[in-house]
């Protein structure tokens, strides 16, 4: 899951009348709201007449997995944008889990740079640590507003009060909560000069962003609580697309098309497991010797005696040795012989293999990664299935290009999380962010 503050929805919290004419407000299509404000728009636009005419909206779908994309279930909106323009393959980051990947999408680095870390015990404070929003480097919100540029995020959290913030109508967040439908409203208020709650503010942008990101967490939610194959998926599926239809139409109302480049990519795919494997692991590490114990995000070890601790992401657990055995090569090496023995065990990654994978610092001598349909859990899931990520085999996300400057039917070569922060720059024509070391996808791209 990610790791938003709240999903309560704000206009629930705000209630009443001002909710209820918000929303209202929020859906109608706005075409002509800047009509009557151009003067705004034009002494707005003069202002920053080094900026280029595009803009960049960008679908940030948390947990889109690149096989729904297979045609199961069809989505005519996503396919329209990806007939104007490209579907690819794209590469997350390790671990595969929404917050160090989207940091390093905005970021346009890893996780080693990022130092953005998911599901790992800290031994100095002693407790498991869950997702964070920690970034060691600049992200694009903060690269953007450095150079002038506008931006719009509806509940894409990871920018927040790093480029973006509530009541700021130069980097505005909003966070509406609820699903899908609610991030579009707020897009589409952003785009069409119609109020918007940011915080508890009401904000009217005086012209649309030059970037929007628009995060939805549906996909992911439900391929948690059902794994990726169920059927009730599809209509998570179809709602997602729906959603993205209202946003197309209203792009098209506002006379924005033209403008407007699509960026539609996930932070990780979604797997299925079945089988939790921490009590085998504690089982056989007792019987190797060690005193084990599972530790979920917040947790303490609840013995002094405990010489092994693990925390579980998903598809991966960081696995750290206490006391005397911290660091100990011959122990890591002992403990690494006992996961590795264990069905269902794909991976143990030691500090080499971490590092070469360019995975964040804060993890033990151990990261440990299981296939479907097994995980490193302690109880079984609350369906048959549940779904989980954060392993190597989440890495796979579609991206789809399309629109303004996006050649059509030329997909980018072996496009990664990283390049996405040095296209969307390009694409508004500033420099990346400053620790940003991924491509620009140019060869998907029409020539300035
Ligand atoms: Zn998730």
């Amino acid at each position: 899951m990610p790791s938003t503050p709240s999903s309560v929805s704000r206009r629930a919290l705000i209630g009443g009348a001002a909710a209820s004419t918000l929303a209202t407000a929020s859906v109608a299509s706005a075409s002509s709201a800047y009509a009557g404000s151009s003067r705004s728009v034009r002494s707005s636009r003069s202002s920053r007449s080094s900026r280029p005419r595009g803009n960049v909206i960008l679908l940030a779908l948390d947990g889109f997995d690149r096989e729904y994309l297979d045609g199961r279930v069809a989505l005519p909106h996503l396919e329209s944008l990806l007939r104007r323009g490209s579907l690819s393959r794209s590469t997350g980051v390790m671990t595969s889990i929404t917050n160090p990947s989207w940091t390093s999408v905005a970021c346009g680095t890893y996780p080693d740079r990022t130092k953005n870390a998911a599901y790992w015990f800290d031994t100095a404070a002693g407790v498991a640590r869950g997702q964070s929003r920690d970034s060691a480097v600049e992200g694009i919100g903060q690269s953007l507003r450095r150079q002038g540029r506008t931006i719009g995020s509806s509940q894409w959290f990871i920018l927040q009060g790093k480029g973006v913030d509530y009541g700021d109508p130069q980097g505005l967040y909003t966070q509406p909560g609820g699903r899908i439908d609610a991030r579009v409203d707020d897009a589409i208020a952003m785009l069409t000069g119609q109020p918007v709650d940011s915080g508890g503010t009401i904000m009217t942008l005086p012209e649309p962003p030059d970037f929007l990101a628009v995060y939805s967490s549906d996909v992911d939610g439900d391929g948690h609580s059902w794994g990726p194959s169920d059927p009730r998926l599809l209509d998570t599926l179809r709602e997602t697309d729906a959603a993205i239809g209202r946003l197309i139409t209203a792009v098209k109302d506002a006379d924005l098309w033209g403008r407007t480049t699509w960026l539609v990519t996930a932070d990780h795919g979604m797997s299925n497991w079945r089988i939790p494997l921490g009590s085998t692991a504690i089982e056989r590490l007792a019987a190797a010797g060690f005193r084990a114990e599972y530790v979920g995000s917040g947790g303490r070890v609840s013995s002094p005696d405990t010489d092994v601790v693990f925390v579980g992401g998903g598809s991966i657990a960081s696995v750290h040795l206490l006391g005397e055995l911290a660091g100990s090569a011959s122990a890591t090496a002992r403990v690494a012989e006992v996961f590795a023995g264990i069905e269902g065990v794909s991976g143990v990654f030691t500090k080499d293999d971490q590092r070469a994978m360019r995975m964040a610092p804060q993890y033990g001598e151990l990261v440990v990664e299981t296939r479907e349909p097994y995980a490193l859990f302690v109880t079984v899931p609350a369906e048959a299935f549940d779904g989980r990520h954060g392993g190597r085999a989440e890495l796979d996300i579609p991206l789809i290009l399309s629109g303004h400057r996006v050649r059509p039917g030329v997909a980018p070569r072996s496009p990664r999380h990283v390049d996405l922060a040095a296209t969307i720059s390009h694409l508004l024509g500033v420099a990346p962010p400053a620790a940003s070391e991924g491509r620009v996808l140019r060869e998907a791209l029409l020539p300035d």
